[in-house]
């Protein structure tokens, strides 16, 4: 089941959008458009320099032939020429709107609240940045152009019929209710119907990969029967939505190339029978012809972009979206005075309604080792990303020299507490790059100390900082990668350090070394633990019984085993068992 958390723009919002965004540059969308009028006014010549030349001939009457089939090339040649122009203008102003728009984007999911995009998960957000982004760059680059030419191109058309033969655009008109009505009806069945062919093809690639995936269970367990009525039933499901889709198109192509041959065979009837009665003359008729039938190329553009266009603004509205987000931090300029960290009455659920930390008071006194132990899903994780400002509590505070943490810029936050995990993404840039990340001011000589206090300058200074890596660029071990995370943390130099064990340092071959490089950036700084090892909780200064939510016990390791709570039988099982 999809998740989807982050919100979708409505229609009004895309609208403005999209309007402010078309009149962002006036000058270069008037150019453009100014050119493909022109282009298309050229185009009006030969109609009527053909319609002469049918009349001449038809009355006999003197022509100079050379003449007129120059300057029909001419006109031909000025249309060509426009066009060119008219294209270039329009392609490089979808550009430019376009990279704004990607760039827009990036900076609104670069302001996520991490918060939020861990609630929503990654394939949303992917999906947004590539499919969407995809759809919309098709909706920028060419339904929008293409859809204006054809609108101008069409509107020239039509005014150049009406000025020549107003008596003669009558016949075409037969067809716009046809295809007006036809158009309509399609419309409102294609949405619904593409999608549910998309989701029952989804359905169907998802039950395949599923059962291919769990070959091994469908047979042990005999599930064949179930999975092949389970596959039978998505392909009937894809089967009747495609064919749902198909109808429609067998209805709407037929009417609509009709409509198309209509206009045409409407306009020869009743030119012909207009030309009989001597209310247009032949050469009115052969143009009016020609027009008519070079009408049908901007239509037919126009209808086959409108779909398109729809899947733009479905994909701009999600794009939209992002930027809808609240955010979860405000920075309200308050200045923590201090390094103490207090949690006051910390209350969390990360669904509504379902509390998974209930009132938790803690103070960590400055410079202190402080272990959170307990079973696994009590609330450990909950609180050290409470502690580590990257959630705010639902009701309570979690304040460092008083001021709240969610109140505190990112940036400043960050150099308060910072939470370590195993997260050692190494980006692609220089390695100098990537420590900087952390603080991005940083002189070379600042970076130096940073690698040298977990130990990485030798291999860092061996291989240059300028070297670059990441994806297609130098490999680098996941023992390195996680020094280069460490050093960012000496870097940006946060009194208070969150640690979560389970997800830290687990690479056990690299782990002695690694361990030295973490004890020299906890060395001077307050670390909470949450310890999955018990010697942590032994070595702390305090230990922290987190039980379902609560702290049932707090105190050092010593008085907590003396006092024979849950931590004492805790640690004698350990113990015991280690033994
Ligand atoms: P611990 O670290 O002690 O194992 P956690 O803080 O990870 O405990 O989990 C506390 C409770 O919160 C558990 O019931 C867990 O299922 C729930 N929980 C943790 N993370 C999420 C999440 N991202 N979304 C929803 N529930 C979560």
């Amino acid at each position: 089941m999809a998740r989807q958390i982050l919100p979708v723009a409505d229609r009004a919002q895309v609208r403005a959008y999209a309007r402010r965004l078309a009149l962002k540059y006036p000058k270069q969308l008037g150019g453009a458009l100014a050119l493909h009028a022109l282009g298309a006014i050229a185009g009006l010549a030969g109609p009527l320099l053909l319609g002469q030349l049918v009349e001449a001939v038809s009355t006999g009457a003197p022509i100079d032939v050379d003449t007129l089939v120059l300057a029909f090339a001419g006109f031909v040649i000025a249309q060509a020429v426009l066009i060119r122009f008219a294209v270039y203008a329009s392609s490089a102003l979808g550009e430019r709107v376009l990279a704004e728009l990607r760039e827009e984007f990036v900076d609104q999911v670069l302001a996520l609240p991490l918060s939020t995009v861990e609630k929503a998960g990654s394939g949303d957000l992917i999906t947004r940045t590539s499919r969407d982004v995809d759809a919309l760059s098709r909706t920028v680059r060419q339904a929008v152009p293409e859809t204006l030419i054809a609108v101008v191109t069409g509107v020239f058309m039509l005014g150049g019929l009406l000025i020549v033969a107003p008596l003669l655009a009558l016949p075409s008109l037969i067809a716009v209710p046809l295809l007006w009505i036809s158009t309509r009806w399609y419309l409102k069945r294609a949405r619904d119907g593409y999608l549910r062919e998309n989701a029952a093809y989804a359905d169907m690639t998802e039950g395949l990969a599923e059962t291919v995936e769990g070959a091994r269970t469908v047979e042990s367990l005999g599930l064949h029967d179930r999975r092949r009525a389970r596959t039978d039933t998505d392909i009937a499901r894809s089967f009747a939505a495609e064919r749902y889709t198909l109808g429609l198109r067998m209805v709407w192509f037929p009417a609509v190339e009709m409509g198309y041959v209509i206009p045409v065979a409407a306009t020869v009837l009743f030119g012909g029978l207009f030309y009989i009665e001597g209310w247009v003359t032949i050469a009115q008729v052969t143009a009016a012809i020609l027009y008519v039938q070079q009408l049908v190329d901007p239509l037919d553009r126009l209808l086959s972009w409108i779909d398109e266009l729809q899947v733009g603004g479905a994909s701009m509205a999600r794009l939209l979206g992002v930027a809808n987000v609240r955010d979860d931090r405000v920075s309200t300029g308050v200045q923590a005075d201090g390094e103490e960290l207090r949690a006051t009455d910390v209350r969390y659920a990360y669904r509504d309604g379902h509390d998974v930390l209930h009132g938790i008071d803690l103070d960590i006194r400055p410079g202190e080792r402080l272990a959170m132990v307990g079973p696994s899903g009590a609330g450990k994780s909950t609180l050290g990303r409470l502690l580590a400002g990257i959630h705010g509590p639902r009701t309570g505070t979690v304040t460092v020299g008083g001021a709240p943490l969610v109140d505190l810029p990112l940036d400043e936050l960050r150099g308060h507490v910072a939470l370590v995990t195993q997260e050692h993404h190494v980006f692609r840039g220089t390695l100098r790059d990537n420590v900087l990340i952390a603080r991005p001011d940083a002189t070379d000589p600042e970076v130096r100390r940073a690698l040298e206090a977990v130990d990485a300058w030798e291999w860092v200074s061996a291989m240059g900082l300028d070297t670059v890596v990441g994806s297609g660029g130098t490999a680098v071990t996941p023992a390195h990668a996680q020094q280069l995370a460490l050093a960012r943390l000496v870097l940006a130099d946060p009194h208070t350090l969150v640690l979560d064990e389970a997800t830290s340092l687990i690479d056990p071959r690299a782990a002695r070394n690694l361990e030295r490089s973490l004890a020299a950036v906890l060395d001077g700084r307050t670390v909470i633990a949450i310890a999955h090892r018990l010697y942590t909780a032994h070595d702390a200064d305090r230990v922290a019984v987190v039980e379902d939510g609560r702290i049932s016990e707090l105190g050092s390791h010593h008085d907590l085993v003396a006092a024979k709570g849950a931590y004492a039988a805790l640690w004698d099982s350990w113990h015991g068992k280690s033994r």
